[in-house]
């Protein structure tokens, strides 16, 4: 249940509904979000809030009857839009296009992918990770501060704007001061203190679906950091593992589906991972931006067959270029602009 407060709230206003809930012996936890207050309880409070409401300063109460409750669009009807400027604009019809390796490995492997990117199809958000979580603790774990002073000059060279992941509280800071968009993996994403703390920071965060996470389970994700005061989540659809061994995941598009219907949050969907073969991305993100969604996020390589992670899925120029023209054609049949 969800109380919302009249603009500005008083202290006592803030005390008086505070204390109501103490009284009933019930928690509910105060949030900041968008300049609003709000009162949320535990979805399985079942009491009544009709003598709440005739408390002064209560303006209205909302009961999303899930325990998802701030993603909603019970609680927010209309679409929350994340601008970071120069088109990139999430949440109002554009399809954007993030693209760049699955890791930074050097810097001549970066500058060469967002080269081509910004001078090719003008694409205004690099991918790439510094802090890789990698499921074997042999292979490539990323350059780490290394890979973030890269990114930093992707940002200068070219202007574009950076997502980078973050894989713990470790490094946030590192990464919040070079990222414009912070990811957080499909691993990540049951690390709540991690969602608490991005939770607190004044950047949009793509909160990836973990490959066995529930549509309730992702959204209450995107409840943890709404809830600490960030509005700007984007959520990720990736893919998620089924009883079939010969594609790496499988992309829930019928989660997408739903997803749009119940949050007001802006979803991306990520080929990539979902797919895992490289020949086969394109198609998964043809599917994709059938949908009508509001951003892609895909890997591509300067030279696939030696990339240091995620190579199997990794597109070359080429094929990353073949893919745009064909995406470009299904974004306007779907009436959204490709921002690439
Ligand atoms: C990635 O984007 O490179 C990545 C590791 O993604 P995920 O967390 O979805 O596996
Ligand atoms: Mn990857």
């Amino acid at each position: 249940m969800i109380i919302k407060l009249s603009p500005n709230p008083t202290e006592a206003t803030i005390d008086r509904v505070s204390q109501w809930f103490s009284q009933q012996g019930v928690e509910a936890r105060q949030v900041n979000l968008s300049g609003q207050t709000l009162f949320v309880t535990s979805s399985k409070w079942k009491g009544d809030p009709s003598e709440l409401k005739t408390l002064e300063g209560v303006e209205s109460i909302v009961n999303p009857g899930t325990e998802y409750q701030l993603c909603t669009r019970k609680f927010q009807e209309q679409n929350t839009v994340i601008d970071l400027g120069d088109g990139v604009v999430f949440g109002r019809g554009n399809t954007v296009m993030m693209a760049g390796p699955c890791a930074v490995e050097s810097e001549d492997q970066v500058m060469r992918t967002a080269e081509f990117l910004r001078s090719k199809f003008d694409i205004k958000v690099f991918r790439a990770g510094a802090f890789k979580p990698r499921t074997s603790p042999y292979s490539f774990q990323g350059l780490a501060d290394e890979g973030l002073k890269i990114l930093d000059k992707v940002r200068d060279r070219f202007g574009m704007k950076i997502i980078t992941e973050v894989k713990d509280t470790t490094h946030l800071d590192a990464v919040a001061d070079v990222a414009d968009i912070i990811q957080i993996g499909t691993k990540a994403m049951y690390n709540f203190s991690l969602l608490n703390f991005c939770g607190q920071m004044d950047k949009p965060i793509v909160l990836k679906r973990g490959f066995m996470t529930t549509i309730k389970e992702f959204l209450q994700g995107a409840d943890f950091i709404l809830s600490n005061g960030n509005s700007k989540v984007i959520l990720c659809e990736r893919g998620i593992r089924t009883f079939e061994p010969q594609t790496r995941f499988c992309l829930d598009v019928c989660a997408a589906a739903l997803v749009k219907e119940l949050s007001h949050l802006p979803i991306v969907l990520d080929p990539s991972h979902a797919m895992g073969i490289a020949a086969q991305v394109p198609l998964v993100a043809q599917s994709a931006a059938a949908l009508g969604i509001d951003g892609l996020l895909v890997e591509t390589h300067p030279d696939p067959a030696n990339a240091k992670s995620d190579k199997e899925q990794a597109l070359s120029f080429e094929q990353f270029s073949e893919m745009v023209s064909v995406l470009d054609k299904i974004c306007t049949a779907v009436g959204r602009t490709l921002v690439a």
